[in-house]
């Protein structure tokens, strides 16, 4: 089937009608972010914040809209208050720009927490910053959870680098269910989906919070789950208006913020707390990652940062410290390549942190 097209998708969208103002958004400079990618549509509607909530009928038109062209597979449309800017300092020039004015107290007053039917519990993996090992520890933990025998999915929300599908040694991409729906992929029996089969890698990050987040949205709403004991879903490092806005509109079960020892006496860990906090999301607990250093050759345990310093954080931050994850090249190789320690080695010592860990969680949720 033929490629839908950006002016295809803007021309369908031109019969929309902005009720008030009996002209089409597109010609009103409403339609903004248009992003394709192999039939998966999303743009924003930019509205007046208080008209929000009245214009949820006009958002629904234009993705169903849109949803009813040839060749396309899934459509999200959100209603985003960028136009709204208080007045403001002057926006830096290029990307990344911020989030929407107001950031996601504004969406809240739009949206409302999602139904997640067969879906029993929801937990989100964070981290202060990139490259700490959270979607390592996210894969893991998922294949630890589905190893005791839980219906287990994994959700890669990470828009700055979606490398869940790559760890999971997943190729494909997604197909669409006789339903419409978006058929998650599967591997070591566990089902997956992943933001980067719905958006550029290169341009995921100059997404501003409502696109990314209506990305999200269609990552719950259009994707077959079906029963899921737990979900898992890898966040995006930080604690921006991303994740404030899925503590919004997702029902989370809580959270986990995975840090590394030399990071985790810094303000990284306190933020995901805080903003978990404000949010009313519990925090499960702390993982420390790259806890200390295993010598693949002789076995030696080698404390490279100070040992310990990780749990006695957790509880001075009144967080639970649910278990420490050494630095190995073991698990570092086996995720890259596609082959989670868990799944390829499930008598190791790592996999029984890994194990011991996902039951910690499981019997806080
Ligand atoms: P993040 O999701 O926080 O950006 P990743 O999970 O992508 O981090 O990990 C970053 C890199 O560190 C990857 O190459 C990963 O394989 C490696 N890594 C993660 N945890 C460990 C560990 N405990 N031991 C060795 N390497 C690790």
């Amino acid at each position: 089937m033929a490629e839908i097209t950006a002016e295809q998708v803007l021309e369908a969208l031109k019969q929309i009608k902005d009720p008030e103002k009996d002209q089409n958004i597109v010609d009103l400079g409403m339609v903004s972010g248009l992003q394709l990618k192999d039939g998966h549509v999303a743009f924003g509607i930019e509205v007046d914040p208080e008209r929000g909530p009245q214009l949820e009928p006009l958002r629904k038109a234009a993705e169903d809209i849109v949803h009813a062209l040839p060749g396309v597979l899934t459509v999200t449309a959100v209603l985003t208050a960028e136009r709204e800017a208080a007045p403001e300092p002057q926006a830096p020039a290029g990307p990344p720009p911020g989030p929407p004015p107001g950031g996601p107290d504004q969406q809240q007053a739009t949206f409302q927490k999602m139904d997640l039917l067969g879906i029993d519990a929801v937990v989100a993996v964070a981290s202060g910053k990139g490259g700490v090992g959270k979607s390592t520890t996210a894969v893991n933990l998922a294949l630890a959870m589905a190893a005791d025998g839980k219906r287990v999915g994994l959700l890669d929300a990470d828009i700055y680098g979606p490398s869940i599908p790559r760890m999971l040694g997943i190729k494909e991409k997604p197909t669409q269910t006789a339903s419409g729906m978006i058929a998650p992929l599967e591997n070591y029996g566990i089902k997956c989906m992943s933001i980067g089969f719905l958006v550029e890698e290169e341009t995921a990050m100059i997404w501003r919070g409502p696109m990314a987040t209506g990305a999200l949205e269609q990552l719950f709403k259009d994707v077959a789950w079906g029963e899921l004991d737990c979900l898992v879903i890898d966040l995006p490092p930080g604690t921006g208006d991303i994740h404030l806005t899925m503590a919004q509109r997702v029902p989370l079960s809580g959270a986990i913020i995975v840090s590394t020892p030399q990071d985790i006496a810094l303000a990284d860990a306190r933020k995901g707390l805080s903003m978990f906090a404000k949010v009313e999301i519990p925090v499960l607990g702390l993982i420390e990652n790259m806890s200390y250093f295993h010598c693949p050759h002789c076995g030696e345990r080698t404390d490279i940062f100070s040992h310990g310093g990780a749990k006695t954080e957790a509880d001075k931050l009144g967080m639970d410290f649910l278990g420490e994850i050494p630095l190995d090249i073991v698990i570092r190789e086996t995720s890259d390549s596609g082959h989670p320690i868990v799944a390829s080695d499930p008598e190791s010592e790592h996999t029984k942190k890994y194990l011991e860990i996902a039951g910690k969680i499981w019997a806080k949720i």
